[in-house]
C-alpha cells in the first residue's frame, strides 16, 4: 500500500494548492464588490445587477468547491480518503486522479445518479 499512500499524499498537495487558489479568488471577488458602487454611479443599474448576480453565483460555485476540498482533506486526515463511503471498496487511482473530491466509487456514484 506504499504507492497508495504516496498517491494520496500527491492528491493532498494538489487539494491544498487548489484550496489556496480558491481562497485567493474568493477574496479577489469580494474586494471587487467595492467597485460596484462606481458602476452604479454611472447609472448602469442593469449591468451592475447582472455583475452582482454573476459574482454571487461564481462565489457560490467557489464555496461549493471549497467545501468539497475540505471534505476530501478531512477524509485524508482521518485515513478514510480513497475509500467509497457507501460500499467501503477502494476508489481507483484513475478516478481519484480525475475527481479528487470523489467520495464514492464509480459503481455507487452511478447508482446514486440513477436514483435522481
Ligand atoms: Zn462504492
Amino acid at each position: 500500500m506504499k504507492h497508495r499512500a504516496e498517491f494520496i499524499e500527491k492528491i493532498k498537495k494538489r487539494l491544498l494548492k487548489r484550496r489556496q487558489e480558491m481562497l485567493q479568488e474568493l477574496s479577489d471577488l469580494s474586494s471587487e464588490k467595492v467597485s460596484d458602487d462606481q458602476v452604479r454611479d454611472s447609472g448602469d443599474e442593469a449591468l451592475s445587477l447582472y455583475m452582482e448576480r454573476l459574482k454571487t453565483s461564481l462565489e457560490q460555485t467557489e464555496i461549493d468547491e471549497l467545501n468539497l476540498i475540505d471534505d476530501a482533506l478531512n477524509r485524508i486526515s482521518k485515513g478514510e480518503y480513497g475509500i467509497c463511503i457507501d460500499c467501503g471498496e477502494p476508489i481507483s487511482n484513475v478516478r481519484l486522479e480525475t475527481f479528487p473530491y470523489a467520495a464514492r466509487c464509480i459503481v455507487c456514484q452511478e447508482a446514486i445518479e440513477e436514483q435522481k
